[in-house]
Order: structure tokens, then C-alpha cells, then sequence
């Protein structure tokens, strides 16, 4: 992992990328968790991408043809309670809309049976989840509920028969909950493999979001395509920076470890 002072140097050497850019952003979750975002810095953020850039739902998202604006789309993973609470009311301030890509097994049916997250399992410390009628919010404001599995394994350290159970009961609640179909998935740990992206179009998802930095092209693969992390600790420079494509380089990284 490269330390923030080194990506900040790569940063200003790194050309920038303003025309023809399509990115979907990762966050996680706000304020709870100590990774977590503080909530000023997502405002910061969304306040900054809705002025300078074109904020879509997902899938229009990829499918868009190039302008020369940054066209943005916004996903969450693993389905923290904050999106309800924080989230959801800054972007319908701002008529935005976001996926949320949430891990089934997780998600209580009332508040009373909210879930804690467990840091063991690779989510974020301390923090806790949403629960059903919260995603249904989310999906009636408009955004997409997308799978992260049931459990948060790491598809690259599963058996076949897990990875095929993993997607098929996560894809069959969402569709029961929401009645509607259930056509995105992200990789927990942004990990995949080629049997994986067999069985996800076996079992009738479209996109698959990974976790390697970089903007969309005409030849990412859709059922692993790049995401950009924004992580607690990059400034609103960073931000900016990460936005225009000076933090790019990334993508070399990932790649180099298996991204
Ligand atoms: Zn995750």
C-alpha cells in the first residue's frame, strides 16, 4: 500500500484526464466507523461533483457516450445504516441518486434486529447496518440495491458451489424485498476470478464492480469493471485530484496485485 504523502507526490507529476472520463466512486459509510467519512468532508465532496461534473445512475452510467464533462456515478458497499441516515437526504438534496451493493446476510428485517458489523469479516469496525425497510427507502428514492454477496467472502478464496450459493441467495432476497430485478453485484474486497464472472452471468447479473482505480473505457469488462475508492483520509484536494484523473496511476498498482 502506498502511503499518502508518496500518492500525493506520484499526483503531481500524473497528467490529468478532464475530457471523456467516466468513474464510479466508492465510499463505504459516514461517521460511525473510525474508517468511516465524516459526513462535512461527503457533503464537501457531493457539493463539489455536482458543480463540476455529471452525476448518473449506474447503469446509465456505462452505458453513457463520452462528453466533456467527468460523468460520475456513486456506490456504497456493504449496505451501512448511515446511508439511510446521512446519505440519503444529501443527495435527494441534490436530486442524486447512488447503488448500493449490500451484503444480504447482514440485513436485519426491523430496527430492533439491526446487525453490528464485524471487522473479522472485512467490514469496517464499529459500525452497523441497514435493515430491510431502509433499503426499500433507498430503492423508492430510486437507487439501485445491488448484491455484495451474502457473507462478504473473498470470491478468490471460496469453492465454486460457495461463490454460486453467495450470488444466487443474495440475488433471490433482494429480488423477494424489492420485487424488482437484481442485476449488480460488487466483489467483496474488489476480488475476482474468471470462474466467478462465469457463474455471475450464469445466475443473471450484468455489472460486477471491482475495485482496481481507473476510469471506465469502451473495453472494461462489465462484470469487473475499475471503481475509485475515496478513502477518510484523502483531503479535498486529493478529492479534486482523484476526480480529474492525477491519482490514476493507481490502476498500475492494483493491477500489480491482482486487482
Ligand atoms: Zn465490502
Amino acid at each position: 500500500m502506498l502511503r499518502l504523502s508518496l500518492k500525493r507526490k506520484f499526483a503531481k507529476i500524473w497528467p490529468s484526464q478532464q475530457k471523456d472520463r467516466k468513474i464510479v466512486l466508492l465510499y463505504h459509510s459516514l461517521e460511525e466507523s473510525p474508517w468511516a467519512l465524516s459526513k462535512n468532508k461527503f457533503i464537501e465532496h457531493m457539493k463539489w461533483i455536482f458543480d463540476h461534473c455529471l452525476v448518473l445512475p449506474l447503469a446509465d452510467l456505462i452505458h453513457a457516450k463520452p462528453i466533456a464533462d467527468i460523468q460520475v456515478a456513486l456506490t456504497f458497499d456493504d449496505g451501512y445504516s448511515s446511508l439511510h441516515r446521512y446519505v440519503l437526504p444529501i443527495l435527494e438534496d441534490k436530486k442524486m441518486v447512488a447503488t448500493v451493493y449490500i451484503n444480504t446476510g447482514w440485513m436485519g428485517e426491523t430496527v430492533n434486529d439491526r446487525k453490528l458489523s464485524n471487522a473479522q469479516r472485512g467490514h469496517y469496525p464499529n459500525d452497523s447496518f441497514l435493515v430491510w425497510p431502509e433499503v426499500q427507502d433507498l430503492y423508492n428514492s430510486g437507487w439501485e440495491v445491488g448484491s455484495h454477496g451474502v457473507n462478504h467472502h473473498d470470491f478468490t478464496s471460496i469453492s465454486y458451489d460457495l461463490i454460486k450459493e453467495e450470488l444466487r441467495s443474495s440475488k433471490y432476497h433482494i429480488e423477494k424485498y424489492l420485487s424488482t430485478n437484481c442485476e449488480h453485484f460488487a466483489y467483496p474486497f474488489g476480488r475476482h476470478s474468471k470462474t466467478a464472472k462465469k457463474i455471475l452471468e450464469q445466475c443473471g447479473y450484468k455489472y460486477a464492480a471491482g475495485a482496481k482505480h481507473g476510469a471506465l473505457s469502451a473495453s472494461s469488462n462489465l462484470l469487473a469493471f475499475p471503481r475509485i475508492n475515496i478513502a477518510s483520509d484523502c483531503s479535498f484536494d486529493d478529492f479534486k485530484n482523484i476526480i480529474k484523473g492525477k491519482w490514476d496511476y493507481l490502476g498500475w498498482v492494483h493491477k500489480m496485485r491482482g486487482l
